[in-house]
């Protein structure tokens, strides 16, 4: 008895075994999920420089960061942590795959959406990291309307 797993490979890439550090550091979807979020705002981190999760959630902690790029930085790391594991799961469990420019997308999403409605940053602060979000958040919302 107990959980049927189908395969013990990572159902993102299937190209390695599945553990959290390859899901969340080492796996190709998400360097390239990663990649894209680096392009839309650069502060974002290497992964190549991070050996373990535990780098990645604390490496906003950069003391020559201002205030409001802290904020952001911990806000997007966990919005990014929580897409990864929903794609994972989506792929696993329902075979949905999605590219790495929607997920990057709902990546800036749910940041977007989180630091407005968590966040005490004044909306000034953040309107240049929102202008992206936006942009993204159109992006995919034209996706999704071309796929139908
Ligand atoms: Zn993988």
């Amino acid at each position: 008895m107990g959980v049927h797993i189908p395969s013990p490979f990572c159902p993102a890439c299937s190209t390695a075994d599945e553990s959290l550090d390859h899901l969340f550091l080492h796996c190709t979807t998400t360097n390239f999920v990663m990649a894209y979020l680096r392009a839309k705002w650069s502060k974002f981190p290497d992964l190549n420089r991070c050996r373990n999760i535990e780098e990645l959630v604390v490496g906003g902690s950069d003391q020559t960061w201002s205030e409001e790029d802290k904020i952001k930085y911990v806000v997007m790391i966990r919005a990014f942590l929580w897409i990864i594991w929903c794609n994972r799961n989506a792929v696993r469990f329902q075979g949905k795959i999605k590219t790495a420019p929607i997920l990057g997308s709902k990546v800036l999403l749910t940041s977007s959406l989180w630091l407005r409605t968590r966040s005490k940053l004044h909306r000034e602060d953040i309107c240049c990291f929102c202008f992206a979000v936006c942009f993204a958040s159109s992006l995919l919302l034209l996706y999704i309307l071309a796929s139908r």
